[in-house]
């Protein structure tokens, strides 16, 4: 059997907006739930004269993947025709934000939550800046509780209105905004009858319609060069470039080129470590390649293909990054930075903004950024180095910084600044 998509999003809105009952829905209406769970809920609030909640159905889930321990409590699973959605529930957390900033778990899209009778709340502000810290492009806001504002189109349209103007400030440019009441189920699987005024998707159809990233196999050519081997045959000095495919594929004969050294050549054999030569390696694959000509590069380059998208070749780019260490990270320090296998020193020379992400408060005006904070900043190295954008490569967009022989700091690529490869 083919193996299914899978997607990751994140759900984000203030408390109380209807988040679980929005999950609780799209479980329910796309028949992901564990056969007579629905069931069992209503019954039990029934019984305990509760009035029957979505977020019931969403705890007793979670109790029950807590007790098989591998499932983070904070995830969510369900189908569609198309593709499986895991839901990411927990921007408040520390260790979310951790893992997000730092690259280890990545969300395509975020759907973000609004009460259509409370309307937007600083919380909603803040959640919008966290999915822009994420450098998450496809959002979609949902305006829930339509019911309890008679589904009024002008409700819905002033919040629209509202919300878009404060999403384009912090460079969101949202897909649609969807009037929904998530209790009830309207524009959640199918299109609702109290809804006339509205022509755009239904939730369901909005997340089918977000990209999905490519698979690593089906992307362009990266290997970093892990390290190099010299060898003599017939009295030829020869070298083996060494290292672990990271995604594309490359073949025998290939024209490569080697960033940030922009030094070519064409792949003469494919060699395995304790398998036959071959003609061709792809993703996840560790291998040894030698080339036509002798060309003097480095561990730590990035070996491309020379017809394919090729990496940012600068010394400055612009990230987010988590902040984990003991000491702050402050201007003008030297710092090690890691990117696959490159390593450079570092300096931090500019923060645009700063999120504490215990409290989640935006902060523009600190000139250090502290342990648990996220922040968006720009750094630069002494020479150029190679990298890619996190939204087009996932290994080779992500960083780490290292203080002190410590791992102080994770991060995102999200842009070159002044880069060398159109100069050239
Ligand atoms: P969360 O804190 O964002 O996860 O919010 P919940 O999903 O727990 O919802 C908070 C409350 O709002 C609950 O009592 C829900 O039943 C209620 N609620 C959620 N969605 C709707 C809706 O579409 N209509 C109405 N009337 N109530 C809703």
């Amino acid at each position: 059997m083919a193996e299914r998509e899978q997607m990751n999003i994140v759900i984000v809105g203030h408390v109380d907006h209807g988040k679980s009952t929005v999950i609780g829905r799209l479980l329910a209406d796309t028949d992901s739930l564990p056969e007579g769970k629905l069931e069992f809920v209503k019954e039990y609030c029934r019984k305990n004269f509760k009035p029957f909640e979505y977020a019931f159905l969403l705890d007793a889930l979670k109790d029950e993947q807590a007790q098989g321990i591998t499932i983070d409590a904070a995830r969510c699973f369900f189908k569609t025709g198309k593709r499986d959605y895991i839901i990411i529930d927990a921007p408040g957390h520390i260790e979310f934000l951790k893992n997000m900033v730092t690259g280890a778990s990545r969300a395509e899209a975020a759907l973000l939550v609004i009460d259509a009778k409370e309307g937007i709340q600083e919380n909603s502000k803040r959640h919008g800046h966290i999915v822009s810290m994420l450098g998450i492009k496809q959002v979609a806001v949902l305006v829930n509780k339509m019911d309890m504002v008679g589904f009024n189109k002008e409700v819905f349209d002033t919040i629209k209105a509202q919300f878009t103007e404060f999403l384009n400030g912090i460079k969101i440019r949202p897909v649609n905004f969807i009037p929904i009441s998530a209790f009830h189920g309207d524009n959640i699987a199918s299109k609702s009858g109290n809804t006339p005024w509205y022509e755009g998707p239904t939730v369901l159809e909005q997340l089918d319609g977000f990209s999905n990233k490519k698979k690593n196999a089906e992307q362009d050519f990266r290997m970093p060069v892990q390290d190099i081997y010299k060898f003599t045959e017939k009295g030829d000095d020869r070298r083996i470039v060494a290292g672990t495919i990271t995604s594309g594929t490359i073949r025998e004969g290939d024209e490569v080129l080697f960033l940030p050294s922009f030094k070519k050549s064409e792949i003469a054999s494919i060699e395995g470590f304790n398998v036959p030569p071959r003609k061709e390696a792809g993703a996840d694959e560790a291998i040894g390649v030698t080339l036509k000509t002798q060309i003097y590069i480095k561990p730590g380059e990035i070996m491309v293909k020379v017809n394919e998208q090729h990496p940012n070749v600068s010394s400055k780019f612009r990230a987010n990054i988590f902040w984990v260490g003991k000491s702050p990270l402050v201007k003008n320090k030297k710092y090690k930075l890691k990117i696959g296998t490159m390593r450079s020193s570092v300096k931090l020379v500019e923060i645009i903004s700063i999120i504490d992400a215990a409290q989640i408060n935006i902060d523009t005006f600190k000139d250090q950024v502290e342990r648990h904070d996220v922040a968006e900043c720009i750094f630069e190295t002494p020479k150029p180095i190679a990298f890619d954008i996190i939204s087009n490569f996932e290994q080779t967009g992500r960083f780490v910084i290292v203080d002190n022989y410590d791992i102080a700091g994770g991060g995102i690529i999200l842009e070159s600044v002044d880069d060398q490869e159109n100069s050239l």
